[in-house]
């Protein structure tokens, strides 16, 4: 019997249609024995970057939630962001909600919302916050138990650092797992839908976050992702997610240290392999255009001085080794044969 904890649903509520098609949908298909669908999420409230952007329909979007969950028999979250928006959940009959990750980064509106949530039936996920701070994301889920609140989750979404990544956040399992070691009796679940921003890469942090021994998954899931509101790219479609479920392996979390660290040094290869790969094609293309100006205005294929340039930006981030080097000049070789191959087609 899986114990872990699954949570899908759309980013947001866009309309009562897309929300029940989601969500109807989701439990039609869902065929397993041993696998609940514990909550279905939606955001009401959209915290979003940039404004004039969707933010959510409010609290139209409570009452098709508090319709939902009476015909559908399913538990609903979503997120709040102030005390008003938790006495809105309740009168609409919510009682579970999480704190995202960019309120999770002001302790005022955490406490604030931890004082409000005194004396309530609620249950609270706590999203680690945007920035990497294990104690601003511990404190912030002190502050819950502190409160009294009887159940809280928390729920790791990865970190807005600017670091080079191909996803839309950094996922920082250090910090997560750190987080797990600090409470061990919290449930910690992963998002990797918010980590990846990108659909493709949802079954690898699934499967990783699994590896590492997390409770549970939240997945971010649209009858019509390509026209979703908020979050386009990263949404599933209510099949893509069972199929994904079924492929995931849920026992053996790995246990030993050294696993868990290769484990996480292969995803950062992953992660370098992936974007040398993406690079190496836009290269190719820039090549080509190259071509193109250069055959337009009579131009020569071969500009040595121009390669040298190109050699010696390579040489500055070289490794000082000469096994790495001897690398270095024979992939340059092979780039260098191929673009001018590419050039004189
Ligand atoms: C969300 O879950 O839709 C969301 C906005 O998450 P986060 O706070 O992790 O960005
Ligand atoms: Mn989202």
């Amino acid at each position: 019997m899986s114990k872990s904890i699954i949570i899908a649903g759309p980013c947001a509520v866009e309309s009562r249609e897309q929300l029940f098609a989601t969500a109807q949908e989701l439990c039609s298909l869902w065929d397993f024995n041993d696998l609940k669908l514990n909550y279905f999420r939606a955001g009401v409230w959209k915290p979003r970057s940039e404004p004039g952007s969707f933010s959510g329909i409010g609290t139209e979007a409570l009452s098709y939630l508090q319709e939902l969950q009476q015909q559908l028999n399913l538990s609903v979250c979503v997120e709040v962001g102030s005390p008003e928006q938790l006495d809105l959940c309740e009168k609409y009959d919510i009682k579970v909600v999480w704190i995202g990750s960019r309120t999770a980064v002001n302790p005022f509106d955490v406490q604030e919302i931890a004082c409000a949530a005194q004396g309530r039936d609620l249950t609270v996920l706590v999203k680690n916050p945007i920035i990497s701070d294990l104690k601003l994301w511990s404190g912030n889920v002190e502050r819950f138990l502190k409160a009294g609140v009887k159940e809280v989750i928390s729920v790791h979404r990865g970190f807005a650092d600017g670091s080079e990544n191909v996803y839309r956040n950094t996922p920082g399992w250090d910090l997560a797992i750190d987080f797990k070691v600090r409470f061990p009796h919290i449930p910690l679940l992963c998002d990797p839908s918010h980590i990846a921003g990108d659909r493709q890469y949802i079954a690898q942090l699934s499967q990783l976050a699994l590896d590492y021994g997390f409770d549970g998954l939240m997945i971010e899931t649209h009858i019509q992702p390509e026209i979703a509101l908020s979050d386009a790219g990263q949404q599933l479609r209510p099949a893509e997610l069972i199929g994904l479920l079924h492929r995931l392996n849920f026992k053996n979390p790995i246990s030993s240290p050294a696993e868990i660290e290769l484990s996480k040094q292969r995803n950062l290869i992953n992660n370098i392999d992936t974007q040398i790969s993406v690079l190496l094609k836009k290269r190719m293309m820039i090549v080509d255009t190259i071509a193109k100006i250069k055959f337009e205005h009579n131009l020569p294929v071969v500009q040595p001085e121009q390669w040298q340039k190109v050699v010696a930006r390579y040489f500055e981030n070289s490794l000082e080794d000469n096994e790495y080097q001897d690398f270095l000049n024979g992939f340059l070789e092979l780039l260098h044969q191929s673009s001018i191959k590419r050039q004189r087609k």
